[in-house]
């Protein structure tokens, strides 16, 4: 999955140039950038390829999520229904902008079913939204989940972190809801250090994105100090070294996601011919941003031996979700408590689960036997071969 894999001189000479004919900051500074714009060739280049009206940079996929959120409207007491298998930010997002995450199962897509959703529904009729995670670059039933979601008039936000360039029945994940997120992360597909976007077709929401995430900036006009502010917002901007780096990294994704895909197929064609395997659904098999393989297994104590025997084979980037301390509820001890370093918002909340005692047993059924490896840009065929060989051992 990760972009930095490849940084070569394309990412130095794009800092070079903000350094040397532009501006640190993304906005204004007309007369000094001599027409350097980092952070817009970017935001262009994201619509482009994935076919989105908007794309707006923020500092980070944390902060496009709290962006994403506080411009789709969704703010205090709402509910925002959220898996138990994800990345802690999708939750941490949620609570801090006031809202309240309703934790609701995954099937073998290991993302949001459509029967965890509506069951999430039923038990909570006022859900807001539904903040749909795209987990290890695969998606879930979207047509079904968008329906579900549409029905009831609830908004459908994409965290596309782990999902850049990936897309279902020939969108683009992350486009498919009202308003989606990626990650730009030192780990993601693509890499420029720190950042992140918010993308949307909604012209409401995506002028409440950059405004929010520029204090409430209205972007009109050459003079910042004359600008107006709609609303109240904070600083979320991405800075234009970061976005620079960015465009270097964007202009490779056709090539990453080819190498991983490539490199995927390998592997998983490779493990098939084993009974024990089974392999996480992806819905729309071609459009998998193939950045991880996720392998299901018979029985929780089968997957433990066989994630244990590959780290003693010395096979690196193994990741064993269910006992992992940042991607699954059950090891959250802080989320279970909702602890802040202050009192938080949902302190107030009188109607809200008690997060103590929340209970996903068949997220916990599967999540318990899946383990996924990291797809690599940089293996040579020995790296796969030696991958291959690792598995042959244990399960022969
Ligand atoms: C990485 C990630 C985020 C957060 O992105 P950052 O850029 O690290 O803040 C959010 N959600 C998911 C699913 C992620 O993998």
């Amino acid at each position: 999955m990760p972009g930095f894999e490849i940084f070569d001189d394309a990412e130095k000479q794009q800092i070079q140039e903000v350094m040397d004919k532009g501006f640190t900051f993304r906005y204004n500074f007309d007369g000094m950038r001599n027409d350097v714009w980092k952070a817009r060739e970017l935001e262009a280049m994201i619509c482009d390829s994935l076919k989105v009206k908007h794309a707006h940079l923020v500092s980070s996929g944390t902060t496009a999520l709290s962006t994403a959120l506080a411009s789709a409207g969704i703010g205090a007491g709402d509910k925002v229904i959220v898996p138990p298998f994800t990345f802690v930010a999708s939750v941490e997002a949620i609570v801090l902008a006031g809202a309240v995450p309703i934790f609701a199962e995954i099937d073998e897509t290991l993302t949001l079913s459509p029967s965890g959703i509506e069951a999430a529904i039923k038990q909570y009729p006022d859900i807001k939204a539904v903040n749909f995670i795209h987990m290890c670059g695969g998606m879930g039933h979207m047509d079904e989940i968008k329906a579900i979601c549409d029905k009831h008039n609830i908004i459908l936000l994409e965290d596309a972190c782990q999902a850049t360039g990936g897309s279902y029945k020939g969108k683009y994940l992350g486009t498919i809801g009202q308003v989606g997120a990626l990650s730009f992360d030192s780990v993601k597909t693509i890499s420029c250090g720190e950042g992140g976007a918010i993308l949307t077709n909604d012209e409401t929401i995506y002028n409440n994105a950059h405004q929010y995430s520029d204090h409430g900036h209205d972007h009109i006009g050459l003079d910042r100090g004359a600008e107006s502010h709609p609303i109240m917002g904070s600083n979320y901007r991405i800075s234009e070294m970061n976005a620079a780096v960015g465009v270097a990294q964007w202009s490779k994704l056709d090539r990453i996601l080819d190498t991983q895909r490539k490199n995927k197929k390998i592997l998983k064609d490779a493990l098939k011919e084993f009974k024990e395997v089974s392999f996480r659904t992806i819905p729309d098999e071609a459009g998998d941003n193939a950045g991880f393989l996720s392998i299901i297994m018979p029985t929780e104590s089968r997957a433990v031996e066989v994630v244990k025997a590959l780290g003693d084979a010395g096979v690196p980037a193994v990741f064993y979700w269910y006992a992992n301390n940042w991607h699954y509820l059950k090891n959250w001890l802080h989320i279970q408590q909702m602890k802040g370093p202050a009192k938080l918002p949902i302190d107030l909340v009188t109607d809200k689960p008690d997060y103590t005692q929340i209970k996903t047993p068949i997220s916990d059924e599967i999540m318990s036997r899946t383990f996924s490896m990291l797809i690599n840009l940089s293996w040579t065929e020995q790296d796969i071969q030696f991958r291959i060989n690792a598995f042959k051992k244990i399960f022969k």
